[in-house]
């Protein structure tokens, strides 16, 4: 890549776009509601059972404008979910302001292991065990994900869910390879400890990206 497009990119005034489209929310608080996603490349987390590992390696998706983005998200709706990858390997500050200029709602979908940048109408933290989220993030998340992939998960959870600020509310979502072996037990956590709500990955079911 060229050094002037790699210092943008640095300053997060490119992003490497991986793909973007327009579908419905699928998890979460937000389920159910159309929205644009933007996902972008570049996550080095590491997750064994990650469904988009294609996002991993920043290198292979393209540096974009930023006002490209843009351009292109508001056609759509006025709902833009940044996914990834992990989005915050990058600064969000440009993209963030430059959709917030245009008047949409502005969501992100983030394990929160990097700094927090950009302006968010609504944060969701999907923590994950390789790398915990920074501080700061805890206090502004809007919805806490954690993905159960085995027992263990549920004391991660309520790890986590010790850490988020009050208002935060607290998702279980079974990792989707594992559905028919986790759903039961996450069935039955949340019956017991009701503070808990259950998240299911509703695009796949309805064979939506
Ligand atoms: S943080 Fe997300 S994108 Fe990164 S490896 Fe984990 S599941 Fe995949």
């Amino acid at each position: 890549m060229e050094k002037e497009i790699l210092e943008l990119v640095g300053k997060g005034e490119m992003l490497p776009l991986m793909e973007a489209f327009y579908t419905i929310q699928g998890e979460g608080y937000h389920k159910g509601t159309a929205a644009y996603f933007v996902r972008i490349g570049g996550c080095d987390v590491g997750c064994h059972w990650c469904d988009v590992k294609e996002s991993w390696n920043a290198d292979l998706h393209p540096p974009t404008k930023i006002s490209t983005i843009v351009e292109d998200a508001i056609k759509y709706s006025n709902t833009i979910v940044v996914t990834g990858g992990e989005p915050l390997t990058w600064d969000m500050t440009t993209l963030t302001s430059q959709l917030k200029a245009k008047g949409m709602q502005v969501h992100i979908e983030t394990s929160g292991a990097y700094k927090l940048t950009g302006v968010w109408d609504w944060i969701c933290l999907s923590p994950k065990k390789l790398k915990l989220p920074t501080n700061e993030i805890y206090h502004k998340a809007d919805e806490l994900k954690v993905i159960v992939y085995n027992k263990d998960d549920f004391r991660f959870a309520e790890e986590q869910a010790a850490l988020v600020n009050p208002n935060c509310i607290l998702y279980l979502q079974p990792e989707w390879s594992r559905c028919e072996k986790v759903i039961p037990d996450i069935v039955d956590y949340v019956m017991k400890h009701p503070k808990w709500k259950v998240s299911l990955q509703t695009h796949k079911y309805l064979n939506i990206p």
